[in-house]
């Protein structure tokens, strides 16, 4: 027999309401040299390395840990990328956008000893379509006597400048304060899940064929516009309805609209990935079969299996996909994506239409285990025959022993087993494996902590 203590109970009682809550998410945005950077950096305490964006260079996180005032949030830096001075406007409205889709709130710095300019305007106007909560700064204002510049950033309708140097540090805690009463508890972004009809992030590196699929299951073709300066949309939900059953598929203006291959679009299209998981329940994960996987495929794919979401995995274009290809192919997942072994997957063709109509079972399959639950009796009964079976290795005479495990959580499955010692990561594997052949969870993620009582 196992005695909880308090604070097992306490980790058990409130199921997902365990789960650490996803601190908000604040993004600072404003056009070039204004002084987002050097902003950043002041709130994150060190200097933040800008990551190039280089094929083979995998970049995990866009979001660096702050905190203020004893709150933590997670800030989101739009500054130190080149923008190709041609597409001046479009960029830096693009840049914006995906930061803001992703984010509670928003930092907009302006140069205090500029002025308005009109990429400032363009910005505030996407900033209002948002609806989210904005607290401009007005930077480089070193010294009491630039104060006055400050003051005619009133004119952005914005409310209150808070007039701040970057540099020097200068009224940055005023600032904070204003934010932290700007931003939620918990992140809503990465957060809140409506109830309704399921959710879906249709996902994938451009090419993929993900507005060919869209176009499929919405049956129409829709026409799709270039961006310009200041056209820039709303992220559009679309609900679409497949087997008599509707679904939404989020952030789908990302998809419908081509964006331009410019420096840094790898990390916005990150950012809009991470927008888009925050809002869905389930991931619909696109794959050009005919093409060898990339380095960006399985990036998109850990996006997914971070955010603890539901997963299916499209195999797309498989008209082009002969029996040769189809083997390399085998071999690719075999070896780059044994952490997703246990997705849906679905080999289709989004040009011909063929099995499409496989989706939707795949899509509820994931969704099941996303959200199943093993009671606790049978999981136990399982886990003592298992350690029958299959004994934790002896480590320096001792063998550590699972004493009781339950499922803490659903959505995704969470699982926490009570140990008598340290539990081997391969051990731990081994449990996990057992639990999926055992129960199932195909198309989820699932999570095992372990709490050791001496
Ligand atoms: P970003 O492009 O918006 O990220 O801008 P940066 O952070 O790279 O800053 C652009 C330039 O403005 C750099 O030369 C900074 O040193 C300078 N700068 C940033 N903040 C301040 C400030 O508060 N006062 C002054 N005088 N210069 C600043
Ligand atoms: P996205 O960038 O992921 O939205 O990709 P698109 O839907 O724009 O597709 C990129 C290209 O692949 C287009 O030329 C499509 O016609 C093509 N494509 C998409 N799906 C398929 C497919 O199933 N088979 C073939 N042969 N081509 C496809």
């Amino acid at each position: 027999a196992y005695d909880l203590d308090e604070e097992d109970v306490a980790v058990l009682a409130g199921g997902a309401a365990n789960r650490p809550a996803a601190p908000p998410v604040l993004a600072v945005v404003g056009r070039p040299n204004v002084g987002k950077s050097t902003l950043v950096n002041r709130i994150v305490g060190r200097r933040v390395a800008v990551v190039q964006d280089v094929p083979g260079v995998t970049r995990d996180r866009v979001g660096y840990p702050a905190s203020w005032a004893g709150r933590d949030f997670t800030l989101v830096d739009t500054g130190g990328w080149e923008i190709d001075v041609a597409g001046i406007d479009a960029s830096v409205a693009r840049q914006a956008e995906a930061a803001v889709q992703a984010a509670d709130a928003v930092v907009l710095v302006v140069d205090a000893n500029v002025g308005i300019t009109d990429a400032d305007a363009d910005i505030v106007k996407l900033l209002r379509r948002s609806k989210r909560p904005v607290v401009l700064a007005a930077n480089k204002v070193d010294s009491p006597i630039q104060e006055s510049d400050a003051a005619v950033l009133w004119g952005l309708g914005l409310g209150e400048p808070y007039p701040i140097s970057a540099l020097h540090g200068r009224g940055t805690g005023d600032l904070l304060d204003a934010v932290l009463a700007a931003l939620p508890e918990r992140s809503a972004v990465a957060d809140a899940l409506p109830e309704g009809p399921r959710r879906v992030a249709l996902l994938g590196r451009p090419n993929v064929g993900k507005s060919s699929l869209l176009n499929r299951l919405a049956g129409s073709e829709r026409v799709v516009v270039d961006p310009t300066a200041g056209t820039t949309r709303d992220p559009v939900d679309e609900a679409i309805e497949l087997d008599g059953q509707t679904w939404i598929f989020v952030d789908t203006a990302g998809i419908r609209r081509r964006v331009h291959q410019t420096k840094g679009a790898d990390f916005y299209a990150s950012l809009r990935t991470r927008g888009a998981l925050g809002k869905a329940e389930l991931a619909l994960v696109l794959i050009d079969a005919s093409e060898p996987l990339t380095e960006q495929d399985i990036r998109v794919m850990q996006q997914a299996i971070d955010a603890g979401r539901a997963l299916v995995v499209v195999c797309n274009k498989w008209d082009l996909v002969d029996e040769h290809r189809r083997r390399e192919l085998d071999r690719e997942m075999d070896r780059d994506l044994v952490q997703v072994q246990w997705a849906e997957r679905v080999n289709l063709s989004a040009a011909t239409g063929w099995h499409t109509n496989r989706l939707t079972r795949a899509m509820d399959t994931a969704l099941d285990s996303w959200e199943a639950r093993v009671p606790t009796g049978k999981l136990n009964a399982f886990l003592g025959e298992l350690a029958a079976a299959h004994p934790h290795p002896v480590r320096s005479g001792r063998q550590p022993r699972i004493l009781f495990a339950t499922q803490a959580s659903t959505r995704p499955p969470r699982f926490v087993l009570f140990a008598s010692g340290f539990i081997e990561a391969g051990y731990r594997r081994f449990v996990e494996n057992k639990i999926r052949e055992t129960f199932g969870f195909a198309g989820t993620p699932i999570e095992i902590s372990v709490r050791v009582r001496e």
